[in-house]
């Protein structure tokens, strides 16, 4: 019998049109269904303020902690696939509003660094709102391939602006 390969990868949620406390909400459901894969823990929900364009509204965030045994591309394009589902619409302003954003935070302690995917995210070390929901449900001092331990991590960033729902 062949040895299965599992990996512990983190996925980011973000939604800021149409109900995004239910679009989130659903979306992690989604991800509970996801093939090859269980979700083992996700965060509460948080109330964040938009990064780049200002004039659009608040986000809704979480992370998810997902054990798979799919590979990391296999794994974003089932992601991309509940992306769909969502109706989002590729278009229009970066960092602009969307009905759900999933982004692959970390792939266990893969490195990866291709035109369409890199890991970790090369953005996650400077999102407040992506750092406080996953302390929440990760090792406080595990390490982020590349860019150090969460904990230093959220030493150095402001949580203004991040504010967890009740
Ligand atoms: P950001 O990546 O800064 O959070 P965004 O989430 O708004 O911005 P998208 O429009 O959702 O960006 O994604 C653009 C492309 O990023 C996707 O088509 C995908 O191929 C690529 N991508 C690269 N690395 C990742 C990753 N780790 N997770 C999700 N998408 C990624
Ligand atoms: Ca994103
Ligand atoms: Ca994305």
């Amino acid at each position: 019998m062949s040895k299965v390969q599992s990996v512990i990868a983190y996925i980011g949620l973000g939604s800021n049109l149409e109900n995004p406390i239910q679009q989130v909400e659903t979306a992690l459901q989604e991800l509970t269904e996801l093939k090859d894969s269980s979700l083992l823990v996700q965060s509460s929900l948080y109330r964040t303020e938009p990064i780049g364009p200002q004039h659009q509204p608040s986000y809704i965030n979480a992370v998810a902690a997902l054990i798979t045994v799919l590979d990391a591309e296999g794994l974003l394009e089932q992601l991309q696939a509940i992306e769909l589902a969502h109706r989002r619409v590729r278009e229009g302003e970066r960092w602009g509003p969307r009905t759900l954003d999933l982004d692959l935070l970390m792939y266990g302690r893969a490195t990866i660094d291709t035109p369409g995917l890199q890991v970790p995210h090369p953005e996650m070390a400077n999102r407040a709102f992506v750092l406080i929901p996953l302390s929440e449900i990760a090792p406080i001092d595990m390490d982020i391939p590349g860019m150090g331990r969460l904990q230093d991590l959220l030493f150095s960033l402001s949580g203004e602006g991040v504010e967890r729902l009740v």
